[in-house]
């Protein structure tokens, strides 16, 4: 069984650890280059892009994390870090940098100030899924390799991405951790089973 890290930073860390533990995979978390050489595949939180960012300089992290994305490590983010696998980021902080991962262009605190946390319905790989969304980014586009699985059902944000992968990349606009429906974590450690099995 494959351990999943995940990015310990900042964020909601501990939510991560046991979503993935309720999907029976060991876990680990990740704050030094030697803890990420440790994982088969990295979680990146809910929490602050900006800090994260920082802190993801500060620690030496941030080009060992692309090397192993680049190198085909899987690798989901929520929210902020939705925005960490982003390639490009609208609406960031002067100088503000990412990980990248994903060929699109995510708009940070897209659902507007007024907004900022609230439950929306989701329509995630065909099927209704409530997803709480806490000053959340959106997916202003995506370049042709993108997957979209998912999209805002309701209100004025409907048809908005908030759900995609590529290759062995996925993020959500929205936090799965935190709502105790465990589809999205499924998800991605099938996609973490299926990889391994492609090496073997
Ligand atoms: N607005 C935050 C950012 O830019 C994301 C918020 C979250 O992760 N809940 O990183």
């Amino acid at each position: 069984m494959p351990t999943i890290g995940v990015l310990a930073l900042q964020g909601d860390v501990r939510e991560h650890l046991h979503a993935l533990a309720a999907c029976g995979v060991p876990t680990l978390s990740v704050r030094r280059p030697e803890e990420l050489e440790q994982v088969e595949a990295l979680v990146i939180p809910g929490g602050e892009s900006t800090t994260m960012w920082k802190l993801a300089r500060t620690f030496d992290l941030l080009d060992p994390l692309r090397k192993r994305i680049e190198a085909g490590m899987p690798a989901y983010g929520s929210c902020a870090g939705m925005i960490m696998l982003a390639d490009r980021v609208l609406d960031g902080i002067e100088g503000q940098e990412t990980i990248g991962g994903i060929d699109m262009s995510v708009r940070r605190n897209a659902f507007g100030r007024q907004v900022d946390s609230f439950e929306g319905r989701v329509v995630m790989d065909g099927a209704p899924y409530d997803a709480v969304f806490i000053r959340a980014p959106w997916v202003e586009s995506i370049g042709e390799g993108v997957e979209v699985l998912g999209r805002v059902e309701t209100g004025d944000a409907a048809g908005r991405i908030v759900a995609v992968r590529q290759g062995r990349v996925m993020a959500t606009a929205f936090h799965p951790e935190l709502t105790g429906d465990s589809r999205v974590h499924r998800y991605f450690v099938d996609l973490v089973r299926r990889s391994i099995d492609e090496e073997a």
